[in-house]
Formats: structure tokens, sequence, C-alpha cells
């Protein structure tokens, strides 16, 4: 399925879900379940967030075999996750990938608060995210933002979502050239938590 047609999709599934017409009980049940068995086809790689409130099958209104997931706490963009998305893109003939934050993304607020007051405590691993998403968090304090905490909460979601996307686009030379040549396309959005909407607000073609 071409990007264009994926992305339609999942506009259409995530209109769907905000509206509360589901219909991910059908695409989830037992014929479906044999049909998939023999192989995938997912018309969408996701790379979201964790978080519990953002699964990705569900806000996007898709069943089994639909879409190829990774979750990550703060969508951050490390090797095996740009691994997992040149498997998929290549294996599977996927053209399309999101990149998916979230409003009150808890990566962002912990990375934030470690600039603000940092700690010596902390775990290495969860120091490894912190450090993905510092680098686009760190210009923002910077300005105006960092004395209005919910407007920089907002700007700082979005923007660790468009560099975790720039990090796909050229981040991997297998990604580049599917993006050059097979019509790969990666965008970035944003959930809202309050609302359920997802915005699709970065490299959409
Ligand atoms: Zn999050």
């Amino acid at each position: 399925m071409p990007a264009r047609d994926a992305l339609q999709c999942l506009k259409d599934g995530n209109e769907r879900f905000v509206s509360n017409v589901r219909s991910h009980e059908s695409l989830a049940n037992e014929a479906r379940r044999m049909e998939v068995a023999a192989g995938q086809e997912p018309f969408a790689i996701i790379l979201g967030c964790s978080d519990s409130r953002v699964p990705a099958e569900i806000i996007f209104d898709q069943g089994l075999g639909d879409l190829f997931v990774i979750r990550v706490a703060g969508n951050i963009v490390a090797p095996s996750q740009v691994g997992s998305v040149e498997f998929a893109a290549e294996r599977h003939g996927t053209r399309l990938v999101v990149v998916l934050g979230h409003s009150q993304c808890g990566a962002i607020l912990a990375t934030i608060d470690e600039l603000k007051r940092p700690t010596t405590n902390q775990s290495r691993n969860l120091h490894s995210i912190v450090d993905r998403v510092r680098p686009s968090v760190e210009p923002l304090l910077r300005t105006e933002l960092r004395n209005d905490p919910d407007a920089l909460v907002r700007d700082a979601v979005r923007a660790n979502v468009r560099v975790s996307a720039g990090h796909l686009r050229h981040g991997s030379e297998i990604l580049e050239q599917l993006i050059a040549r097979e019509g790969l396309v990666v965008v970035g959005a944003e959930y809202s938590l309050d609302t359920g909407v997802v915005d699709f607000f970065d490299g959409v073609p």
C-alpha cells in the first residue's frame, strides 16, 4: 500500500476511535488470526511511546496484522529502533513510518526535570533514554518557554518527534534508499491524551 493511502487509513481509523465507532473486535477475531498466521503485510510502521494510554492499534482502530509497532519510552530512536524499522520496511514492503509522540509524555517531563535539577543517582539505563531526548529539549530551555511549563512540554514533545523522524530519515542508508527510490515516507505525529486525536504535523506528503 502506498504511503499516502496508508496515512489515510490511519486518519480514518483515528476518526473512528475518536467518534467511538469501534471495529477492532472484528479485526482481531479468529478468522483474521488464521488469515495472518500465514504471513503479515502491515501497511504502517509505528514508532510510539510505551505509555499505557497510547496503544497504536486501539487509537488507530486497527487489527491483527495491520501495524508493525515499536514502542519505547519517549519514542526515541536508538540503533535497535532503526533496525526494527529497516526490517519491517524491507521485509514487508511497508511504505509508511509514523513517529508517534503524545501530550504529557513522561519521558519528556523526566528530561525537563533532569535538565532543571540534575541528579546523580539516576540509573544508567534510564539515563540513556533521557540523553536521547535531551538535545530536543535543551534549546527550548534557553528561550522564554522556560517560564511557561505547559508550553515548554508541548513544544518539547513535538521537537522530540521531529528529531526522531529526522533520525529515521537520515540515520540509515537502507531507509534513505527506500525513501529516495521506493516511496517510503516518515511522518511525525502527536496523540492528544485529552481528545484522542492524532495530529500528523511533520513530513506529511
Ligand atoms: Zn510517553
